[in-house]
């Protein structure tokens, strides 16, 4: 139960955030939304599980928008229990033709905005001696693929900031422990379906393919799925689980 906890989520307005978000608000959580796009719908949707629920349009590729989400959090929620570092992006382009503003951005949204949400959480959860750091990270956090460079060095990084975040709170009530998903169905991965598509005219076709050239299961992880996982490392039960890289992947990475 996490009745009186508040959880961070960044880029919870859509896909696996969202669905993280209504797991922790449906185990009693206040929530504090983030990201682009429909929050109003969001916001709408994370309420019905009776938390209170506040959006922030913070743009975590910036660190004094991460400082002025947290200085709201502070007046309305106190602090951060509960942290989840999930806003990514994605481009696919071989190295030599990969645009040098996709690149920072890459590794500003989904590397180094961990850095900050973690530098600014851990004080409140030190205090309190409790906390949960969960990092959104990516079967592309363990091995690599063809094309996407920024990205897969991202996670990597955010892989490594989890385990000496780990190691650096391994005596206190905190922990901190990265997800490693295979493909789930969210906006990132159709643009990737759909620019296949394009290329072969078959939507069904490349939905298959996409799946069948890393995910043994053929697949979807299911967003909610995550949110069970992110439940159970939130629990004491997982009190000594610290600095994993926790794979749900449909096996990819046991190839
Ligand atoms: P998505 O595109 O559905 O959601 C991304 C969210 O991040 C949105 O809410 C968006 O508004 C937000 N966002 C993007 N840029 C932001 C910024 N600068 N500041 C604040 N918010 C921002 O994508 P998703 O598939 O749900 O991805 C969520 C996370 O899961 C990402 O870190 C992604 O790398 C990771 N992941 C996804 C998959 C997959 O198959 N979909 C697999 C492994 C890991």
């Amino acid at each position: 139960n996490l009745t009186g906890k508040t959880a961070l989520v960044t880029g919870s307005t859509s896909g696996i955030g969202l669905g993280i978000a209504l797991k922790l608000a449906e185990a009693g959580a206040n929530l504090v939304l983030n990201g682009f796009g429909d929050n109003e719908a969001a916001v709408a949707q994370v309420s019905q599980h009776g938390g209170n629920v506040i959006h922030h349009p913070a743009d975590v590729s910036r660190a004094e928008e991460i400082e002025a989400l947290f200085e709201v959090i502070g007046q309305t929620f106190g602090a951060v229990d509960i942290l989840v570092n999930n806003a990514g992006i994605q481009h696919v382009a071989p190295v030599e033709a990969f645009p040098v503003e996709r690149w920072d951005q890459i590794i500003a949204i989904n590397l180094t905005s961990a850095f900050h949400t973690t530098r600014l959480a851990l004080p409140g959860m030190r205090a309190r001696n409790w906390g949960r750091i969960v990092n959104i990270a990516s079967a592309h956090g363990l091995v690599a693929s063809a094309n996407k460079s920024a990205y897969v060095a991202a996670k990597h990084g955010l892989v490594g900031l989890t385990k000496s975040v780990a190691l650096e709170t391994a005596t206190t009530g905190i922990t901190c422990n990265a997800l490693c998903p295979g493909w789930v169905l969210t906006p990132l991965v159709q643009q990737q379906i759909d620019s296949r598509a394009q290329a072969s005219g078959n939507a069904e076709q490349a939905r298959h393919d996409l799946l069948a050239e890393k995910q043994p299961s053929l697949e979807f992880v299911e967003p909610a799925q995550l949110g069970e996982l992110t439940l159970f490392l939130c629990s004491e039960a997982a009190s000594q689980v610290r600095g994993a890289a926790w794979s749900m992947d449909g096996g990819w990475t046991a190839q």
